[in-house]
């Protein structure tokens, strides 16, 4: 026997769902009283504390950080390229492990502090490479980019019920960024050729933004799709 609402199986002494509480009635059978399925009341997962699985995971990007130490001090005599991976694994850990150290991470803090740390990383590596390519080209895209991102995840995490106009609002701006990377691309590396292949994302993310603020202001188009997608 399963229950009409949610599906869940039932013991033939069962008087109720367990698990959404519709009450159980067929006529051809008798009720046995019986051993339940499941128990009366659920019981609470336990807590595990994320305390120990942080620290393996930290122990996890210090171990890499050792043997590469070691391998370009034994290859070389002195430290060649370890800086590379000494700034990707510490990317890695202040973008991915460091914000679940803290209760309730802010994406409005966590957000800009993974962008400094990647801005950092790519100011070695250009420095490192001879490179002249920071200030025109990394620095404005990734500050552009931490901007939008940033911003997106402050509105949705302060504003309720206005995630559409979040959506659409940030795929039009990712558009202009796209617009933005072409030119700085331009003026960094190869001359000014003008807009090339930014069109061409911007067209899909424009068309893409204006559709979901459409659909954000438009309350009966919004119902009809919400019912034609199951949402
Ligand atoms: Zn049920």
């Amino acid at each position: 026997m399963y229950c009409i609402q949610c599906g869940v199986r039932l013991a033939d002494s069962e008087k109720q769902c367990p698990l959404c509480g519709t009450a159980v009635f067929h006529p051809q059978l008798s009720r046995p009283e019986g051993e339940r399925l499941y128990p009366a009341e659920s019981r609470p997962a336990p807590q595990v504390s994320p305390w120990g699985v942080l620290t393996v995971l930290s122990v996890l990007f210090t171990l890499p950080l050792i043997i590469t130490l070691l391998c370009d001090f034994q290859l070389h005599g002195q430290i060649t390229w370890f800086g590379y991976v000494a700034g990707g694994v510490t990317v890695a850990y202040v973008s991915f492990v460091l914000p679940f150290w803290f209760r309730r991470p802010n994406p409005v803090i966590f957000i800009p502090a993974a962008a400094a740390a990647a801005a950092l990383y790519v100011l070695f590596i250009c420095l490192d490479t001879g490179g002249s390519w920071y200030l025109s080209f990394a620095l404005p895209v990734i500050g552009g980019w931490t901007l939008l991102v940033t911003a997106a995840a402050a509105l949705l995490r302060y504003v309720r019920g206005g995630e559409l106009y979040i959506f659409g609002g940030a795929c039009i701006a990712a558009g202009g960024m796209m617009l933005l990377m072409e030119f700085l691309i331009d003026i960094s590396f190869d001359g000014r050729r003008g807009f090339v292949w930014s069109l061409y994302p911007l067209t899909v993310l424009a068309v893409l933004g204006c559709l979901l603020l459409l659909i954000a202001i438009c309350p009966p188009l919004r119902e009809s799709l919400r019912r034609k997608l199951f949402l």
